[in-house]
């Protein structure tokens, strides 16, 4: 069986969610906008899953709005906030390791007009809180930064950089892309003090094609998707009710066991750290104090996809760099002050509270075999 590491790009779906959405393509399989008893059924199942999140999040069932997937909710944050707000201010402001769908979104409102600026790390690949503060200002409409980065687990300081901002400038609406902190970190719409949260269901043991964006109430957001006026208008089109009854079935199950995973986790992470020492000759690009589910790595002077292919070919998958962008190096390694050959040689080990010390035992005994083998 192979050992799966690549939880960071995607999970394997629980029994409950396949469950739930089995459910709801067998028995429950009505339109929610439909007037008779299986449109409410329907409508009845939604809503149970949206109260479970919400909850989950602190959050009001009324302000969580189901999406196709963080992708879509990070759009409809930036560009829905953006058009609601940005007609007078006219500058964003994001974090320079922000994923793709922020990113990429950012760059779009840059070339329609908007002024983008994006914050780094300092050097020594930490950021400080008052470099997103100082980058605010009056004319100022969105500050985006996510809450856990997807390729090597750093925490971003969101709350400090929150509430610093909320205090100077109340009038910015604060993004965070919460999709690799949901169940693994405590995700509280107040404590966090963000206006908006984008979340994917499919990094959380759900389905794929499935996330939500929570908007605070009096919030405004323009929305992307028009048409039939489902989700109170914010998004249109027929709710993927076997999607979203299994995004609640696994929050449900996930939500009362967010510590003792991490710390599980965090075991994990130090073990497959010792054992990576005892290697030797490999780097470790994820700082001490991050997400233990995302543990980066270069083994030096081997190429990424090469060490990859390797460690498939003995039933090992992992992932380079990041995933979610094809192959492609995101320049987000390079933010954190990983550049050049210990890049190129970048590898994400993702865990997941199923991962066991046999699983690393047999991804070191791997690498180990990679680095005396492998030409770089
Ligand atoms: N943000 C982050 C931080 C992610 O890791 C991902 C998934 N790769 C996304 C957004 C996009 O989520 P989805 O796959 O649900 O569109």
């Amino acid at each position: 069986m192979a050992v799966y590491l690549d939880n960071a790009a995607t999970t394997k779906p629980c029994a409950e969610a396949v469950q739930a959405a089995v459910d709801a393509m067998t028995i429950n399989f009505g339109n929610p906008s439909s007037l008779h008893r299986a449109g409410l059924d329907a409508q009845i199942a939604v809503d149970r899953a949206r109260k479970v999140i919400a909850d989950s999040i602190g959050a009001d069932p009324a302000c969580l709005y189901f999406t196709s997937g963080a992708t879509e909710s990070n759009n409809l944050a930036l560009r829905g906030a953006a058009a609601a707000y940005g007609r007078k201010r006219r500058k964003i402001v994001i974090s320079a390791v922000e994923h793709a769908s922020v990113e990429e979104t950012a760059a779009a409102l840059e070339k329609s007009g908007f002024e983008v600026v994006r914050v780094s790390p300092r050097g020594d690949g930490r950021f400080c809180p008052e470099d997103f503060i100082a980058a605010c200002d009056d004319d100022t409409c969105l500050l985006s930064m996510m809450y856990v980065n997807n390729e090597t687990g750093y925490i971003l300081p969101v709350k400090e950089v929150f509430s610093a901002v909320k205090r100077r400038f109340p009038d910015i609406v604060t993004h965070c892309d919460c999709v690799q902190a949901y169940m693994k970190l405590p995700v509280k719409v107040n404590a966090l003090g963000a206006d908006l949260i984008s979340l994917s269901a499919h990094k959380i043991h759900g389905a794929k094609g499935v996330g939500a964006l929570f908007i605070r109430k009096g919030v405004r957001v323009v929305p992307i998707v028009t048409g039939g006026k489902q989700e109170k208008g914010i998004r249109s089109g027929t709710e993927s009710v076997p999607l979203i009854v299994a995004f609640g079935a696994a929050a449900e199950k996930l939500a009362p066991t967010i510590q003792e995973r991490w710390d599980r986790v965090s075991g994990l992470k130090a073990y497959l750290l010792g054992k990576i020492a005892e290697i030797g000759g490999i780097s470790v690009n994820s700082p001490d104090d991050g997400s233990p589910y995302v543990v980066n790595i270069s083994a030096e002077g081997k190429r990424s996809e090469i060490m990859l292919h390797f460690l498939e070919s003995k039933g090992i998958y992992v992932s380079s760099g990041s995933a979610c962008s094809k192959g492609q190096q995101s320049g987000v390694l390079g933010q954190f002050g990983i550049t050049g050959k210990r890049a190129d040689s970048a590898l994400r080990i993702s865990m997941t509270a199923e991962t066991t010390e046999a699983d690393l035992d047999e991804l070191c005994e791997a690498l180990r075999e990679g680095l005396e083998k492998v030409r770089g």
